[in-house]
């Protein structure tokens, strides 16, 4: 299954890059200084521009599991909201952590009226959490938030870097 309708929102899964998509809100897997970095958190400050990086100097930091909002520097979207995603240690505080991301990830969208958001896939790069775990815990966290908040949203995509993160999102999905 690549799509399912949570509370009146339309939930998506796509293969692409998130600075690429057609979105109000790009969610960033940023690091706790919003120092920005490798993958999608230097693919995003590489489309938005410095801006972005002066944004987050001013902010300072983001706790793990929190979730902060800047504009988008000159990308299409109108905001970026930079969470940061537990490194992988195979505790049960992982899980918590990680749902924590999606779920304030969408309170900075809705506080701020952003009706599309696109999100990677939290902490299966660098931070090394196992990709059908997280693709659980992100699902039923937005799943849950959505059905929680009917009709504030239009649609949540979930924009997967590659085949095989897509495969374990869908089986996620697929799961639920
Ligand atoms: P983290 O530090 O939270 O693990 P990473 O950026 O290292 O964050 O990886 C998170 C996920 O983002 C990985 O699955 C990676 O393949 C993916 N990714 C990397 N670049 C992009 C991009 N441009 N668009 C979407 N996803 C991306």
């Amino acid at each position: 299954m690549l799509q399912a309708n949570w509370g009146d929102t339309l939930f998506t899964l796509q293969k692409g890059d998130i600075t690429q998509v057609e979105t109000q809100a790009v969610v960033n897997a940023a690091n706790s200084r919003l120092a920005g970095g490798g993958g999608v958190d230097g693919a995003i400050h590489r489309a938005a521009g410095p801006e972005l990086m002066a944004e987050c100097r001013e902010i300072g930091g983001c706790p793990t599991g929190q979730a902060v909002i800047t504009g988008a520097g000159c990308m299409k979207a109108l905001k970026v909201i930079h969470t940061v995603g537990p490194i992988y240690r195979g505790s049960p505080k992982d899980a918590e952590l990680l749902a924590d991301c999606y779920v304030n990830s969408l309170e900075r969208a809705r506080e701020n009226g952003l009706a599309t958001v696109a999100f990677p896939s939290i902490s299966t790069g660098a931070y090394g959490y196992p990709l059908d775990q997280a693709a659980l815990v992100a699902l039923s966290a937005v799943r849950d938030y959505l059905m929680a908040h009917a009709g504030v949203f239009k649609e949540i995509k979930m924009v997967l870097f590659d085949q095989t993160a897509l495969d374990a999102y869908q089986r996620a999905l697929d799961e639920l």
